[in-house]
């Protein structure tokens, strides 16, 4: 018995062939054409019957503006939510102080949910975009045992400084990572005495005190002296598009360079050139008018690079090299050239200081994001912490972009770094 004979698929560019029975059932096209075909249908489908919906209709009270901005809603094809059309930092800056209070009520409400993130976003935002006191959700959150997210705790008044510096006699982490928040001077002071008498616990965990310190943006010295690894001063990365033409000299992003990087061989880049003469940023701790930081933008995604600045003439790759260089070929996407101008106005230090914060982080100064594990380089010359001093996300440039590019200085070495985290 010899096989039948098999019939072209009817797509007329598809090569592949069907056998007659198949044909039968799919009217002549080969199962790849038939999904393709399906897909199609189903997008136009969609497409012809898929309906806006303005979850902000009509809303004017900002905590309700809030709250729907964090209203879970289930995917539905059909449906297109459009998002809120002002930065959501915006909203908490019309909140009345008894606005404030119905938000904390709602933390509180909702402490106990383990399928309730809504809390933790709302903890997060009051603390970075108001300076509103949050000890009474805080002490709600302290009663059963939480000190999650530790961001919220950085205003902490006298008892939850006390109910915090209590826990982390013993080993809380969460504790421990809620008093490295705390910008007072008796959370420093544990940290200090903690850097020369580190207690039991930690020095079982083989992780140096100096490590939670850094998640506030602190570094002790083995003398206890505290140094800030931020500036207090911040302010906003925009689109060029928004910003005045005369802010495109302050600060500008992405200026690719005229030497080759000694490991990739891609140009290297300025991931950001500030002048110091600017009012503006006049607090960064730099020797010189202009800071250029000068990185790779591919390497850097592999490991920290730095560049010393001491010698006249043209910044110097310094340091180890980086484990596993990406390969000269293929495509890499660099920020585009000017695309983000420094702000005019001033924004507070927290205001972009976690990647779970929905309003662009970009920006100079202020405390950074860390996508992943708190980051602050050592630098390579004399060891100590270096001072972070602005933050790239890649999302602010690209639309699909991941990931956010940090910059680093450590003045008195005159060297410069920079890393690169992503989800
Ligand atoms: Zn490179
Ligand atoms: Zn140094």
């Amino acid at each position: 018995m010899t096989a039948p004979e098999r019939l072209p698929c009817k797509t007329v560019e598809c090569t592949r062939t069907i056998l007659p029975s198949t044909a039968v059932e799919t009217g002549g096209y080969c199962q790849p054409c038939i999904q393709e075909q399906r897909r199609k249908a189903h997008q136009e489908y969609v497409l012809a019957n898929r309906k806006d919906v303005d979850p902000f209709a009509g809303l004017v009270d900002p905590v309700d503006i809030i709250l729907a901005f964090h209203e879970p809603r289930p995917h539905n094809e059909l449906i297109r939510y459009l998002p809120l059309q002002r930065p959501l930092a915006s909203v908490y800056r019309d909140l009345s102080s008894s606005g404030v209070e119905r938000l904390i009520d709602h933390v509180i409400a909702t402490a106990d949910s383990e399928h309730e993130s809504r809390g933790e976003h709302l903890l997060i935002e009051l603390a970075a975009y108001t300076t509103a006191n949050l000890d009474r959700a805080l002490l709600a959150l302290i009663r059963q045992g939480e000190y999650y997210p530790g961001m919220a705790f950085c205003r902490a008044g006298d008892a939850v400084r006390d109910s915090l510096l209590t826990a982390t006699e013993t080993l809380n982490r969460h504790a421990l990572h809620a008093l490295a928040w705390v910008d007072h001077p008796s959370a420093r002071e544990r940290f200090a005495h903690w850097q020369k008498h580190p207690p039991d616990y930690l020095a079982s965990l083989h992780v140096p005190t100096s490590s939670y310190a850094q998640i506030g943006g602190w570094q002790f010295e083995s003398d206890g002296c505290a140094r800030r690894l931020y500036l207090q001063t911040c302010r906003a990365l925009i689109p060029a598009t928004r910003g005045a033409a005369s802010d495109s000299h302050a600060c500008r992003i992405g200026i690719t360079t005229g030497q080759p990087c000694p490991q990739c061989g891609r140009p290297l880049t300025d991931l950001m050139i500030l002048d110091r003469n600017d009012q503006r940023l006049t607090s960064i701790p730099w020797p010189k008018r202009q800071l250029h930081v000068r990185t790779c933008l591919a390497c850097t995604c592999y490991g920290s690079v730095f560049f010393s600045h001491s010698d006249g003439g043209h910044p110097a790759w310094l340091g180890e090299a980086i484990p596993q260089p990406p390969s000269q070929d293929g495509d890499w996407s660099p920020l585009p050239a000017g695309s983000l101008v420094l702000d005019v106005a001033e924004r507070g230090v927290l205001h972009g200081a976690s990647d779970i914060l929905p309003d662009p982080l970009s920006q100079i100064g202020g405390l950074p994001a860390w996508v992943q594990d708190t980051g602050y380089l050592s630098c390579p010359t004399c060891a100590k912490a270096m001072t972070f001093i602005g933050q790239i996300s890649v999302a602010d440039v690209h639309q699909h972009g991941d990931g956010m590019y940090y910059a680093l200085v450590c003045s008195a070495c005159q060297v410069t770094g920079t890393a690169y985290q992503q989800t």
